[in-house]
């Protein structure tokens, strides 16, 4: 049996909720191929301003960069919203991506047959859909020099700026042809190269890093036809590639095909960094209830499983643990519809009939 460390941040709200499941069903999956996982578990957020009198300590900053790895389940709540900005929960995740230096953020949408009903859009458009999208993190618009706010000729103007350097562009390419390979290998690099210079830029190196890759297909569609296309018909995509401004924007709409936030889960990557959480937030509103949807941190396990771990197999295990569970009909209330042959339940016995399933799945 080879030992693997993690580091878990379960953080505030209903993030210790969900990732304990995660962590169980995480361990369980790894043992069934041979993996102990150990997790070295550490307050943050608003739970690590209450314990340590700031949202994330040095010490757990650094215990995440030499192991790597690190699972978060959400920060964030009321009790710390009066906080100034240095101490807010917030803080702390901002840090943590920094430090880790994750350039890569990836968000599957993946819709579940059981699930089809839930999405605001008709069936037969989303049935089957399972994108990933591949957003830049680091880079782009949000982080761009100048950005200013100024006056001139009695008239007050303000100024963002978009750049990327072919380097930026071709990490975060390479990141999609390489998920591409264990998916339907077809890449879609999305960009405004009609009208951006920066797309133009953008485009070209995509175009040369998919000279490594032959077995993967590339296309390019405009920002602007690719939020069409994506109510339109989602099932054309495979890995999506796009900079942070656009994939902020495409990532959320995309969300909506989903039905519910409590299924969406996320990674960040960096050169050999990983973070995995889910895409909600603390949910202050249902925490303590028991009733927290766990499958966005169980599901985003998987993802440490595939990306990170090299376990390819634990997150197929993983994942179809999931759709068994929602087959059999387990409805946490945020995905409740009273359809026949489901049921409300809660947190833990969603844990208990994924743990059973993946004991299941190992044994056959
Ligand atoms: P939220 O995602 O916490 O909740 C939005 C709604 O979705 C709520 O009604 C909630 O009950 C529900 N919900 C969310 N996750 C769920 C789950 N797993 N199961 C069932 N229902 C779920 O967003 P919010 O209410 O805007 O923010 C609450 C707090 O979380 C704020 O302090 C915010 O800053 C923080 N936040 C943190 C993160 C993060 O840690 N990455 C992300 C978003 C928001």
């Amino acid at each position: 049996m080879t030992k693997q460390t993690i580091i878990t941040l379960p953080g505030d709200g209903i993030g210790p909720e969900v990732t304990t499941v995660a962590v169980d069903v995480l361990k369980a999956a790894c043992r069934a191929f041979d993996v102990e996982i150990e997790t070295i578990e550490r307050p943050f957020g608003g739970t690590g301003y209450d314990t340590d009198g700031e949202p994330v300590t040095q010490e757990t900053l650094e215990l995440c960069k030499k192991h790597k790895f690190v699972l978060l389940g959400a920060v964030g709540g009321p009790k710390w919203d009066d906080l100034s900005a240095d101490l807010r929960p917030e803080a702390a995740l901002l840090k943590l991506r920094r430090e880790l230096g994750v350039y890569a953020n990836l968000r599957p949408i993946q819709v579940y047959p059981a699930l089809a009903g839930a999405s605001t859009l008709k069936e037969d458009v989303i049935a089957g859909t399972d994108i990933l999208i591949m957003r830049e993190l680091t880079g782009g618009i949000y982080f761009g020099e100048p950005r200013f706010t100024t006056e001139h000729k009695g008239e007050i103007w303000s100024v963002d700026t978009m750049k990327y350097s072919r380097s930026e562009i071709q990490r975060i390419a390479r990141k999609a042809f390489e998920a591409a390979r264990f998916r339907d290998k077809r890449v879609c690099s999305v960009d405004k190269a009609n009208v951006l210079e920066s797309s133009r830029l953008w485009r070209k190196s995509v175009e040369e890093v998919a000279e490594e890759f032959p077995d993967v297909e590339l296309s390019h569609m405009l920002v602007d036809n690719c939020a069409m296309q994506l109510i339109r018909n989602p099932k054309q995509f495979d890995v999506m590639v796009t900079g942070n401004l656009f994939g902020d924007i495409l990532s959320d709409e995309a969300a909506m095909l989903t039905g519910s936030i409590g299924m969406l889960p996320s990674a960040s990557l960096g050169d050999g960094n990983g973070l995995y959480e889910p895409v909600h937030g603390s949910a202050p509103d249902i925490a303590g209830q028991g009733v927290a949807n766990p499958l966005a941190a169980v599901a985003s396990v998987a993802l440490m499983c595939r990306y990170s771990l090299k376990m390819e197999e634990a997150a197929a295990m993983i994942e179809s643990a999931i759709r068994s569970v929602l087959d059999d009909g387990y409805r946490t209330p945020d995905l409740f519809a009273d359809e026949e042959g489901t049921f409300r339940s809660g947190t833990t016995e969603i844990s208990v009939r994924l743990l059973e399933l993946v004991k299941e799945k190992a044994v056959v």
